[in-house]
């Protein structure tokens, strides 16, 4: 039976399920409030999803989910210049481990695939809200007309709002960590600087932490990373103070020094970067709505050091493009297995960062490791340079095929560690205090 279906937003996570939708058949209409990419080819503003120009790593889920529910994107990724990380096993296979690309690079490809898909239409407008019949979703009110559906998707991201006053809660808020980024492109010239692994070069300083994602066509981003709390390095915004700290750092000025590369724009101030989780459930505890589901960042949103995002929100929509097949026009019954999944697959990986990341701006503080609670799932795998046994389950959770829990099982072998008075180096570089001497001085200068 066919199944009408409206998508509230169609940023990567309301695209991919409406294409999903479409290819079984159903009725899918998919609607926000961007038009979409300008046709002449300059650049796309995407004003209300503030992490469209800062900088992605794309792990292997988001190519499986891509390949398996909708294949037109995956090619046009491809065709874009998405860069997939051939990563060769020891059985002599190869896996694709990630793809090397910007989020405005998969963005366009996925919006150009969901263009051409037969079965979903995307319509530009403002979402105001749910209509409800008998006590469940009939449909969505788009600039003030009625759209009518069987199952309404609430793909609206982490700042969506038009279902907030439904739903729970949730746990979680501001994570306490803040960075600027800028993209570099390689000179043709310039060999490749080390790398830590297949997507990212890290280096972690007194204070504060630096990253290097790397995408398509030689094209990069470096992240200098710091805790809220510490505004010392909030001139980092400015490119001249950017750059002294980047030059100041010797494991990022071997990326970004000007012989190596040249930068591609300004500097990128993030926005609040959040860990929230928020189910399919009511304040009340019963599903929201039922006929109504959420999906990808409206349900879990965490902080991107470790580029999860798209994995867990285009994992999810395959789950629910599962149920659906499974349950048909059973809502209910689709809305409460849908939370069952969120809570046991999106809901750890939120827990895993709130814990880390609350850590870690203790630590930059000058706080020491605290013994006493759960260790953080970083420090947990930082002990593996000690005792290199705790580093054997540390490949499935860091590949996100084992979930946060795995690492129980050696959580205790990494205190001992800890208590043995071991602390994890840091890189050659200014200590906190040092940089935030560099950025003043920058920016006086300026
Ligand atoms: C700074 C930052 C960096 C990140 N880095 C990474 C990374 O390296 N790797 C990774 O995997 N993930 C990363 N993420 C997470 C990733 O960006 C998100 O997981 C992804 O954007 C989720 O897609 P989405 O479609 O669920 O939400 P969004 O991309 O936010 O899309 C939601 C859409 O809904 C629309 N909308 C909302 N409300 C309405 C309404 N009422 N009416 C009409 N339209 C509406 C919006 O216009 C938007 O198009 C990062 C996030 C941030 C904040």
């Amino acid at each position: 039976m066919v199944v009408k279906v409206a998508v509230i937003g169609a940023g990567p996570t309301g695209l991919v399920t409406g294409m999903g939708f479409a290819r079984r058949g159903h009725d899918v209409v998919a609607v926000d409030r961007d038009p979409g990419p300008p046709v002449d080819g300059s650049p796309w503003p995407r004003r209300g999803v503030m992490q469209f120009h800062h900088a992605h790593a794309f792990r292997a889920q988001v190519g499986d989910v891509l390949r398996a529910e909708a294949p037109t994107a995956w090619d046009a990724w491809l065709d874009l210049g998405g860069e997939p990380i051939e990563m060769p096993l020891p059985d002599g296979r190869t896996v694709t481990a990630g793809v090397r690309s910007r989020r405005e690079t998969f963005e366009r490809a996925v919006r150009s695939a969901a263009v051409g898909q037969p079965g979903l239409e995307l319509r530009t407008g403002h979402v105001d809200g749910v209509t409800v019949r008998g006590g469940r979703a009939q449909g969505i009110r788009v600039d003030g007309s009625d759209l009518e559906a069987d199952l309404v998707v609430d793909a609206s991201g982490r700042s969506g709002r038009v279902n907030r006053h439904l739903r729970s809660a949730g746990i979680g808020g501001e994570c306490g960590i803040a960075y600027v980024d800028r993209a570099y492109r390689l000179r043709p010239v310039a060999s490749m600087p080390p790398m830590t692994n297949a997507v990212a070069w890290q280096g972690n300083y007194s204070g504060f932490m630096v990253l290097v994602f790397l995408h398509e066509a030689g094209i990069f981003s470096a992240l200098i990373i710091r805790s809220t709390a510490n505004r010392d390095l909030l001139g980092l915004k400015h490119a001249r103070a950017f750059e002294a700290a980047s030059s100041a750092i010797p494991g990022l000025a071997a990326w970004t020094s000007d012989d190596v590369a040249e930068a591609l724009g300004d500097v990128l101030p993030g926005g609040p970067l959040l860990n929230v989780y928020r189910g399919q459930r009511g304040p009340s505890g019963d599903l929201a709505l039922p006929g109504l589901v959420f999906v990808g960042d409206s349900v879990c949103t965490t902080t991107p050091i470790f580029g999860r995002g798209l994995a867990t929100s285009l994992t999810q929509v395959a789950e629910l493009l599962r149920l659906v097949d499974e349950h048909g026009c059973d809502v209910q019954s689709v809305g409460e297995a849908l939370d069952a999944w969120d809570e046991a697959r999106m809901r750890p990986w939120v827990e895993d960062h709130i814990a880390m990341d609350h850590a870690q701006a203790r630590r930059w503080a000058g706080d020491d490791i605290d013994l006493v609670g759960r260790l953080p799932s970083d420090l947990i795998l930082a002990a593996a340079a000690r005792d290199p046994s705790i580093g054997e389950v540390a490949g499935p959770y860091l590949s996100m095929q084992a979930l946060p829990g795995v690492l129980d099982s050696v959580e205790e072998r990494a205190r001992a560690v800890y208590r043995s008075g071991w602390r994890p180096q840091t890189d050659p570089g200014p200590t906190h205090d040092e940089l935030a001497d560099v950025v003043a001085e920058a920016v006086a200068s300026a």
